[in-house]
């Protein structure tokens, strides 16, 4: 399984390796998104966990019982009309139709209730209109 999740650390957590644990006693491929870590200060760290569901969870087990907080993150496609220049190059990737281009006006728009999250479109779009946005879902400490 792949997650994306946020581990805030405490001062003294930030210290251990818990990054290297995960990896080596959990096998998990951590894929670090973003992160704000400092030696005796409280830090985050955003990041993508993949691996086996067993051991995914026993990985966040481990985590919560140092005492780190996990919350999971849920990830949706945001589209700035503003920043958009109406190309049309993310409505031919788009499998779902969720970015269109109306055949009268010409005009491009965004559906965010057909978006399947694919993020196909992400690389395309030359003025980075479409991107994506992480929420924290709620803590599952
Ligand atoms: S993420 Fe996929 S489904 Fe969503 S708008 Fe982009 S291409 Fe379409
Ligand atoms: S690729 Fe980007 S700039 Fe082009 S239409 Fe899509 S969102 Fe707009």
């Amino acid at each position: 399984m792949k997650d994306k999740v946020v581990c805030y650390f405490s001062a003294a957590q930030s210290e251990q390796p818990i990054i290297y644990r995960l990896v080596k006693n959990y096998d998990l491929i951590v894929n670090i998104l973003k992160a704000d870590i400092n030696p005796q200060k409280e830090g985050y760290l955003v990041t993508e966990l993949e691996g086996e569901r067993a051991k995914y969870e026993e990985g966040i087990s481990f985590l919560k019982s140092l005492g780190v907080i996990v919350e999971p993150l849920s990830e949706t496609v945001m589209w700035d009309e503003d920043t958009c220049i109406q190309c049309g190059a993310c409505a031919s990737f788009c499998p779902t139709e969720a970015l269109s281009i109306d055949r009268d006006s010409m005009e491009v728009s965004f559906d965010n209730s057909k978006c399947v999250i694919c993020e196909m479109c992400l690389e395309c779009c030359p003025t980075r209109a479409i991107r994506l946005h992480f929420e924290v879902q709620g803590a599952a400490r």
